[in-house]
């Protein structure tokens, strides 16, 4: 089956992605039966090299998403958990049945105080069972993994002694910082202890599976790699228990783009990396912070106009990769009020607007009164602007009432109301998961404008006593993207705001363009009160 990657290629790290795992379990993370394939099938097309589906003996949900998964990949390693138990281990196997690769990853607590308060058991009683487990994980599937849990607060000497014959018949070690305490000092120590005190160290993999606690989970897996681990455990957009594991997309790029440092390699297609973090973003319903490396929506942004001009003259000014490594098409220029007329000269190139100095003047002093007002400026604005169309304009619809009531734990139903200039009334119910996509899916049906949901972002603090909301919608209509915003104290009507807001945007650039525009409101589907 399988050959040892470390025999092959000792410069290699293998990408143990347990998103759909660790990442799972985190309060808000929740995937359903249906996402999950979906979210695996993206993981194999990135290219991690073994995916930790479950563990398919905690609930019949995900036994059945193990299986799902097991049965849909081809290339990449589908890795199930099972504590020591024989029944544990057994559920894996047969989730693992239709894997075309598989590996049954057993953990067991090796440190003080979980010997002594939570198993109850003796050093030796621990090594034996261990033993034991991955003797019978070996009877079912082609890998076994073998983690200490609570590995940095256990006695080196102990952890060195307890895997050694572990080690005789797993494939891969792990090592995990399960309170996320480490600093990277210690952590590279710490394993180039085991891999010098562990027997027949170099016919086995060492992983690293660090959490985010101090905010140090990727630093830690780093030093790792630099002391001799070749398997991190990850999570896309570093998502899991409390503050999460190490993020996939920020350990791979740190390793390609100093590779110059690292000397190492993975199997990681990084153009895949934007698409697969939205997709989880998708399915979990959480965005990504916008100032999160790699992949949140400033990370390749350039607002102020000195680095802005820095950027349009040369990219190696202020950029360390490529946007497009990552898989975004381009850099995003947002302008901002400290954005320059060369940048906006540049984007409304880009956007197909060729103007000349005196219109670039006109616009460039809307474009500065808009500013002032709106904190972004997309490139909806400046198509708008570039059209004679006033972005700040409001109308034609506008909100009459949002109403909103959860139904039973997963499911938020959504009325809206709205009022069109021209007397007209519109109104519609939506259901989901999401608040927001309720709220926003009920306005843009009550104006009969199909919108494509890409990202929806709320934002709520406290400022003197009272809430502010403030939400920001990005949609697809028509092949373009379109951007909404509003704030209000009230965090609902904040976001059936924005949305309106995409709406109403639409309907004035399709009434600027004249009379024969396609959408108008009269062939909107809105149900008439
Ligand atoms: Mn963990």
């Amino acid at each position: 089956m399988n050959s040892n990657p470390r025999e092959s290629d000792s410069n290699r790290v293998i990408v143990f992605d347990t998103t759909l795992r660790d990442g799972e379990q985190a309060p808000g993370f929740s995937m359903n039966l249906a996402g999950k394939p979906d979210k695996a099938r993206a993981l194999e097309i990135l290219g991690v090299d073994v995916l930790e589906a479950g563990f398919p003996h905690a609930s019949p949900d995900d036994f059945n998403a193990v299986a799902k998964i097991a049965g849909a990949l081809e290339t990449t390693t589908v890795c199930a958990l099972a504590r020591c138990h024989a029944g544990d281990i057994e559920s894996a196997a047969r989730a693992l049945e239709k894997a075309r690769r598989s590996r049954i990853h057993v953990f067991l607590a090796t440190s003080p105080v979980h010997r002594k308060h939570k198993l109850e058991m003796s050093r030796e009683q621990i090594v034996e069972t261990a033993v034991l487990a991955v003797e019978r994980a070996r009877d079912y599937a082609a890998e076994s993994e073998v983690s200490a849990e609570d590995a940095m607060s256990t006695e080196p000497e102990y952890l060195a002694e307890a895997f050694r014959p572990a080690a005789a018949g797993a494939t891969t070690l792990n090592a995990p910082d399960t309170v996320g305490y480490m600093t990277p000092e210690e952590i590279a120590e710490r394993f180039r202890y085991l891999i010098a005190n562990v027997d027949n160290a170099d016919q086995l993999v060492f992983s690293a599976h660090c959490h985010d606690d101090l905010g140090a989970s990727v630093a830690n897996s780093l030093a790792a790699v630099r002391a001799g681990a070749r398997q991190v455990e990850c999570t896309i957009n570093g998502i899991g228990e409390r503050a999460g594991n190490c993020s996939l997309e920020e350990l791979v790029m740190a390793l390609k783009v100093r590779s110059d440092f690292f000397d190492v390699s993975t199997r990681i297609d990084t153009r895949r990396i934007f698409a697969t973090s939205r997709l989880l973003s998708e399915l979990t319903g959480q965005p990504v912070p916008p100032n999160k490396a790699i992949v949140g929506r400033n990370a390749f942004a350039h607002e102020s106009g000195i680095h802005q001009h820095g950027m349009l003259r040369n990219r190696e000014t202020y950029e360390i990769m490529c946007p497009q490594d990552v898989g975004i098409a381009e850099t995003s220029l947002v302008l901002g009020k400290h954005s320059g007329r060369h940048a906006l000269h540049k984007r409304l190139q880009q956007l197909g607007h060729d103007v000349d100095d005196t219109r670039l003047g006109q616009i460039f002093q809307q474009f500065k009164a808009l500013a002032d007002v709106r904190k972004d400026i997309h490139d909806d604005d400046l198509q708008a602007l570039a059209a004679g169309v006033d972005p700040l304009a409001t109308g034609p619809w506008t909100l009459e009432a949002i109403r909103l009531q959860q139904n039973g734990e997963n499911h938020y139903h959504a009325e809206a109301s709205l009022r069109h200039a021209d007397g007209r009334s519109g109104r519609a119910s939506a259901t989901a998961r999401h608040l927001m996509d309720a709220v926003a899916q009920a306005v843009t049906d009550a104006a009969g404008t199909l919108v494509k949901f890409a990202a929806l972002n709320l934002q709520s603090r406290s400022k003197a006593q009272q809430w502010h909301s403030e939400a920001r919608v990005r949609a697809e209509f028509d092949s373009s993207v379109w951007h909404g915003q509003s704030r209000d104290s009230n965090a609902v009507t904040a976001v059936a705001a924005a949305a309106l807001d995409i709406v109403n945007r639409i309907q004035r650039c399709r009434a600027g363009a004249g009379p024969s525009s396609a959408l108008s409101p009269a062939r909107a589907t809105a149900t008439s009160s």
